[in-house]
């Protein structure tokens, strides 16, 4: 279904600062590339996040019935310490103190972050390409820069001339920095540094000889820079322009600025359309990182044991309370946050559980329709899951008010609430029901409901062995259909 023809989905645009509507470059297709993790330790729930909130936008446009390429990488090498431009290889330096194998340590945290992902419920990318194995396609990137006069060799190693670029285009135009205040705000240059400029940055680097991580190339043995990588990637899979791409908000400088300066220092033009950032999950009011230690990690949160939790949380709980906050929002983790979430998730969940049950009248005193409308509105303004899920929650309002009898609802309405619950909850959000995927219970009622439907439908055409196999058969499996003055209810034996 292609809705995306009748929902005008807005999204917010870093690069313009401006939320712009969604035009995709080839209509009913969208690229989608997002930065990946660097697999030298443990994902920490705050790198969850911000895959998270592009799991829901992938989750969402797909719903919306657009063909999404959705690449997402993994950063296997040339990330160096500190994010800096100098210092060691991140996966160098775990395969040092822990003497594995570079690959192993590649490895081992490829698995982690999928088993991860997996127990939130992500969809899989379309493509997931790694660093390593586009080193061919960085070389290229490099010759071609260098041949169009915007980057230098110097030593075996390749930078990018950033003063040289900012002549012909505009350096800092997607974090707002002027070159002129960053050089202005400069400590003069190191006499042994090889760059021109400190705003320089390395395409490629010089291995030295304790460098493990090493591939030949036109100017000696060495290995990529990492804001390199990702626009080898994105142009190999996406092309020289596409739709979406997204990271968190700490990856807008310098990494996105120098994607797009060595994209248009090789293509002449813009590589993407739409800049997507997700921001920060914080813990204790600071952001959660690896390197300062202020980090909680999925699995101390499934089990309870963090000292900072009172008791274990389910994969969807913690998804849940990401999605009670808009993407681009700062969200703090907390005991109670969590608790306070999990509370709204039952009383969702089991909302959910009762919809199949309730009796059906001849009218509806609940608008479906244009609380559906509402609920795709709330998602159109830029992904807002928050005001979406305060519509889920109106829902459950009537929902409760239904079954006291105090509002009414037409068996079609029930069917329309029931559809648009299920694509919102589990198809968007990517909330997995209590007895994990989709909740087994909730898919059986829904059956048994339907299969209720066709027996008061043969019953109306006196197609009675219609209607008693019905009955009969459902019988047999321990499901007892009982006829009173309201309809027809169900219970399991
Ligand atoms: P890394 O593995 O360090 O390259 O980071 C992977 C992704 O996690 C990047 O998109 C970061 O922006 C994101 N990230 C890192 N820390 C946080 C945090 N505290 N909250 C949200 N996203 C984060
Ligand atoms: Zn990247």
């Amino acid at each position: 279904m292609q809705l995306y023809k009748d929902q005008a989905l807005k999204v917010y645009n870093s690069l313009s600062g401006k939320k712009e509507v969604l035009k995709p470059i080839n209509e009913g297709h969208i690229g989608m590339y997002v930065c990946g993790p660097t697999v030298y330790s443990n994902v920490h729930l705050g790198n969850c996040r911000t895959f998270m909130s592009f799991d829901m936008i992938f989750r969402y446009l797909k719903h919306l019935g657009y063909k999404v390429r959705y690449v997402r990488n993994i950063t296997d090498a040339g990330h160096l310490e500190n994010d800096a431009e100098d210092g060691e290889d991140k996966i160098a330096k775990k395969a040092r103190l822990e003497q594995l194998e570079p690959m192993e340590v590649v490895h081992r945290y490829t698995v982690d972050f999928h088993d991860i992902l997996n127990k939130f419920n992500f969809l899989h990318p379309s493509i997931e390409p790694t660093a390593t194995g586009h080193i061919i396609e960085q070389i290229e990137i490099i010759k071609d820069i260098l041949d169009k006069g915007y980057a230098y060799e110097k030593n075996g190693s390749v930078y990018f001339d950033v003063k040289k670029f900012n002549e012909a285009y505009e350096y800092g135009k997607l974090s707002g920095r002027k070159l002129e205040d960053m050089i202005a705000n400069t400590r003069e240059l190191a006499a042994q540094d090889e760059k021109k400029n400190p705003q320089d940055f390395a395409l490629w680097k010089k291995a030295e000889p304790q460098h493990i991580m090493r591939w030949p190339s036109p100017w000696g043995d060495g290995f990529p820079g990492w804001h390199l990588e990702c626009t080898a990637m994105s142009t190999k899979y996406l092309g020289e322009r596409f739709d979406i791409h997204g990271g968190g908000m700490d990856l807008k400088f310098p990494h996105h600025e120098c994607e797009i300066a060595q994209a248009e220092a090789s293509n002449g033009h813009a590589p993407v359309n739409y800049w997507l950032h997700a921001n920060m999950l914080t813990l204790n009011g600071k952001k959660m990182a690896k390197s300062t230690g202020n980090n909680i990690l999925p699995l101390e949160i499934f089990s309870g044991e963090n000292k900072i939790l009172s008791k274990a949380f389910a994969p969807a709980v913690v998804r849940f309370f990401m999605m009670q906050a808009h993407y681009t929002s700062i969200l703090d983790l907390s005991n109670d946050a969590l608790l306070a979430s999990e509370k709204g998730y039952n009383k969702l969940m089991e909302a959910m559980d009762a919809l199949p049950h309730l009796e059906t009248h001849a009218v509806s005193s609940f608008d479906v329709a244009a609380w559906k409308q509402q609920c795709y509105t709330a998602m159109n303004d830029d992904f807002n899951t928050p005001t979406l899920i305060a519509n889920l929650f109106e829902a459950v309002k009537h929902i409760n008010l239904i079954k006291e009898g105090k509002e009414t609802l037409t068996a079609e309405d029930k069917n329309l609430l029931q559809r648009t619950l299920h694509d919102f909850v589990f198809d968007v959000l990517g909330l997995e029901g209590k007895n994990g995927a989709e909740s087994g219970t909730d898919k059986l009622s829904e059956v048994i409901t339907l299969l209720i439907e066709l027996r008061n439908e043969a019953r109306a055409n006196k197609d009675f062995a219609t209607s008693d196999k019905i009955r009969d058969q459902l019988a047999g499996m321990g499901i007892q259909l009982k006829d009173g003055k309201e309809g027809t209810t169900f219970s399991l034996s």
